[in-house]
This record gives C-alpha cells, sequence and structure tokens, in this order.
C-alpha cells in the first residue's frame, strides 16, 4: 500500500496574493481542495498527510477540508521554514502510520491537475524500482545567462527532463535521505535529488503536461483553461 504527503506549507510570494497560492479558487474550490480530493479518490492512496504551515491548520480545517467529503482520514502536520523541512515533518508523522518497505508519495499542494493514472505509474514505478518521479523532456532551447543577462552558453537539451510530483518512495529509503541531507546540510529543490547526493538510483517515467505547479497568477488562469479541457 501506498501513503501520501501533500505539502502545501509555503508562503506563496511569487503569486502576490494575500494568500498563498494553495489557498486560491481553482473553478470555484481551493487549488489544495482539489489536490487532496484527487489523492482521496486513488485506490491505491491509503493515508494523506497534508503539511500546512503551523499557524494554519484551523484555516486549513474550516476552509480547505470542509469543502469536500473525505473517504480517507487527512493527518495534518505543522510544516517548517523551507519546503525541505515540511517534507521531513511529513515523513516523520508518515513513519508512525507505515512499514518501511510502504511507498510514500510526496506531492506539491499547488499542482491539482495530477492525473489518477500518473499516481498509479508512480506507485508502481516506486515498486519495482523504489524510487521514481515523472517529469517532462524539455522542448524549448536552453540558455545560461549571467548577472548581467547576457548569454553565456547555450545548454544541450538532450536528456534534459523538468521534473514533476508525486515523487514516490520506499518510505526507509527517503527517510535515510532526508537524514543524510539534514547531516550534511544540504538544501535540495525537489524530493529526489535527496537520494542523488545520497548515491542511490531514481528512474524517472513520463509525466503530464497538464500537472503544472500554479505559482503565478498566470498559472492559475492556464489551470483553469486545463480543467475546463480535462472535464469536457
Ligand atoms: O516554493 P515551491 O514552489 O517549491 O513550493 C512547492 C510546494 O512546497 C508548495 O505546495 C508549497 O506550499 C510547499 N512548501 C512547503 N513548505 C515550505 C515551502 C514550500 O510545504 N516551507
Amino acid at each position: 500500500m501506498a501513503s501520501a504527503i501533500i505539502v502545501a506549507a509555503g508562503s506563496g510570494l511569487r503569486m502576490k496574493s494575500a494568500r498563498p497560492k494553495q489557498y486560491l479558487e481553482l473553478a470555484g474550490l481551493p487549488v489544495l481542495t482539489r489536490t487532496l480530493m484527487v489523492f482521496d479518490d486513488h485506490p491505491g492512496i491509503e493515508n494523506i498527510f497534508l503539511v500546512v504551515s503551523p499557524g494554519e491548520i484551523e484555516f486549513c480545517r474550516e476552509k480547505i477540508l470542509s469543502k469536500a467529503r473525505w473517504e480517507k482520514e487527512i493527518i495534518l502536520v505543522p510544516g517548517g521554514k523551507e519546503r525541505q523541512d515540511s517534507v521531513y515533518e511529513g515523513l516523520k508523522a508518515a513513519g508512525g502510520y507505515m512499514e518501511d518497505d510502504d511507498i510514500i508519495l510526496i506531492h506539491d499542494g499547488v499542482r491539482p491537475l495530477v492525473a489518477q493514472e500518473l499516481i498509479t505509474a508512480c506507485i508502481a514505478c516506486a515498486e519495482k524500482s523504489g524510487a521514481c518521479i515523472p517529469g517532462i523532456p524539455a522542448s524549448d532551447t536552453l540558455k545560461q545567462v549571467n548577472s548581467d543577462g547576457m548569454i553565456v552558453s547555450t545548454v544541450s537539451r538532450e536528456n534534459i527532463w523538468f521534473a514533476q510530483t508525486p515523487q514516490a518512495f520506499s518510505l526507509k529509503r527517503i527517510r535515510e535521505g532526508f537524514e543524510y541531507a539534514f547531516a550534511n546540510r544540504l538544501s535540495l529543490t525537489d524530493d529526489a535529488a535527496v537520494l542523488e547526493m545520497y548515491g542511490l538510483p531514481v528512474r524517472m517515467i513520463p509525466g503530464n503536461r497538464n500537472n503544472i505547479k500554479i505559482t503565478t497568477p498566470e498559472d492559475l488562469h492556464i489551470a483553469a483553461a486545463l480543467l475546463e479541457n480535462i472535464e469536457k
């Protein structure tokens, strides 16, 4: 069986709104409620650990969890300063409910358009290989630019992928990776990087172009259009 950690303890500064982006509405429901609904509906997910800012636990109960009827218990966990700290809090909470060999999925609360099929594929791949993440091969030309805005070089896009979530791992393996990262003061932007630093293999599978991370106000408009298309 697999469980999921949904991280939603960010402050969302790039959104320039009073509320963090995970709490903004997307077609009548908060982004975070929509993300949780996908995992709640998935038959392969047992427990859901929702990591939010320590000061927003009550707000989440009243404004996010009250918006839907849940099949599963959603365990609220206070998050930390950086995403990495929030994930680690989620892993510690999950440890009380799961066996070491179970699969844990780590997903951004701001990716509400994640498809059921992608969750299924990530679980299956992690069961086989121990660590698996979805991604999209780069299609634009990549440029390295210096601090004056001048191009330094054109980077080959061959074998370059953009990482998405959910990232799926055996619980023991990712917890050990995080312990290694903290002990060595490594600061990382996704969870797979923790295992890469630790020298463990991580498999990449094709993600889904709809599975965007809502970061800016434009992303919210794009997500609304994508959702309309998905629901058609
Ligand atoms: O900041 P970034 O865009 O990488 O955030 C990705 C996800 O991580 C978001 O869902 C955000 O709420 C979450 N996050 C978190 N704790 C933090 C920072 C970000 O749970 N301290």
